[in-house]
């Protein structure tokens, strides 16, 4: 990892030598009015579009015009069970069994469906902890379900929080905040990758501690899930969702990818809002019927989904199974560490990376301080064409995503910073 070298020729030596390279011609690369190429390292954000998007959609275009509701048993990918031609790819991409995955639903909603079963409060047992920067929707959400259940909702919330100065969190303070508090404490709740500070926590260790204290674990991994490889099923918790239009590339808005433990996939008596998509697909359309839950993670269903949006999940994630997340990450770490390496030289009266430096404790995102900085920096970063991601008060928050990004795109951009410092 320390041989990296200056200068635009070791980036473009790098680019012949990735053998993933070539996939970045399978993405629309966005331009500017000149036609340039944008650097764009905004991928956690919205990924890009893979040029086979259009061509998956169109397929169900198609068979929606010439088969009408016949589509869903004739259609090339039938409808009915459309869903579940993403389950193995998805199951691959978090490491997790194919009982235990379902594409549904969005994000936030998603949360609150897996609350409706897994925050189950009593009068002594019932707060929720996060982290203290979690991402304002995760906050929301979990706030609305205290209020929901009739408690306070500051006072029902605990905070694992930073050390004075710091912004990486610490597993001892979670450890006395378990010690202290374990006993009121419903669910725990944690972005698995921080959205602000790029820290990727260890799942499994988060797990286990918040279950000896009884309570139940959920990880939003929005930012994990395409980005670092996740083990759900290893890592024990009880339920976790993201969504597929950040590193998933699935398009805007687009469906959210959830999972629930193989513990609880035969549970029936796990409290749930249904629909006629959690029950059993042999008598779900002889109608009338009493209702009989699904197994696993699509007992959690509740509509029949929109299959168009699906198509664009189904070709980022055919690209996903082809590449290989182990593939993906070995670039990752080597181009996230090229892009550290360069950005250090800048020097660290400039700029601080609050990012942990442990690349086993972060992803491909790097959030950089810029001491001194205002938002105009930003915008003088974009007008120069690079494409990234401004948060208050001085973080430039950046993802080189392996899929992609290029070592040229690494090296142009950090040049662009030096010149506008
Ligand atoms: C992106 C993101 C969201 C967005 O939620 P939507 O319901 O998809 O709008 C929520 N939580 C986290 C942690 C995110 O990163």
């Amino acid at each position: 990892m320390s041989d990296y070298k200056f200068g635009l020729e070791y980036a473009k030596q790098q680019d012949i030598l990735d053998e993933l390279s070539r996939y970045r011609e399978q993405f629309h690369i966005p331009k500017d009015k000149d036609g340039n190429e944008l650097i764009y390292l905004c991928g956690n954000s919205l990924g890009l579009q893979p040029k086979s998007t259009k061509d998956y959609i169109n397929q169900e275009l198609e068979d929606w015009a010439n088969l009408g509701v016949e589509g869903h048993t004739d259609a090339k990918n039938p409808w009915m069970k459309y869903h579940e031609f993403l389950t193995e790819a998805t199951a691959n991409l978090v490491g997790a069994k194919p009982i235990e995955v379902v594409t549904m639903n969005s994000l936030t909603a998603n949360l609150h469906f897996m609350m409706a079963s897994f925050y189950k409060p009593t009068k002594e047992r019932y707060k929720i902890l996060i982290e203290s920067d979690a991402f304002p929707s995760d906050k929301y959400a979990v706030e609305s379900q205290l209020r929901h259940h009739g408690f306070n909702d500051e006072e029902g919330l605990l905070l694992w929080k930073p050390r004075e100065g710091e912004e990486l969190l610490n597993y001892e303070d979670l450890e006395l905040i378990l010690k202290n508090h374990g006993h009121e404490i419903a669910l725990i709740m944690i972005g698995g990758v921080n959205y602000y500070t790029g820290q990727f926590f260890d799942l499994k260790r988060i797990a286990k501690l918040g279950h000896s204290y009884g309570c139940m674990v959920g990880f939003d991994c929005a930012h994990g899930a395409g980005n670092v490889k996740l083990n759900l099923h290893d890592s024990n918790t009880d339920f976790a969702v993201w969504c597929t239009y950040k590193y998933l590339n699935a398009g805007p808005g687009n469906l959210s990818g959830c999972f629930v433990h193989e513990r609880h996939a035969y549970d029936k008596d796990l409290n749930r809002f249904t629909g006629w998509w959690s029950h059993n697909k042999e008598t779900r359309f002889n109608m009338r019927q009493e209702f009989d839950v699904l197994p696993g993670a699509e007992g959690w269903q509740l509509s029949n989904p929109p299959i168009l949006a699906m198509a664009a999940i189904k070709a980022s994630l055919d690209m996903f199974n082809e590449v290989g997340m182990d593939r993906l990450l070995e670039k990752s770490k080597k181009l996230t560490g090229y892009f550290e390496f360069l950005l250090k030289e800048l020097g660290d009266n400039i700029i601080r990376i609050i990012t942990p430096s442990n690349p086993d404790e972060r992803g491909c995102q790097l959030s950089i301080q810029v001491l001194n900085a205002d938002k105009s920096l930003h915008h003088k970063l974009t007008e120069s064409g690079v494409i990234s991601d401004w948060r208050e008060p001085d973080v430039i928050r950046c993802a080189p995503v392996p899929m992609y990004n290029s070592f040229e795109d690494v090296y142009r951009m950090v040049e662009k910073l030096k010149e506008i410092l």
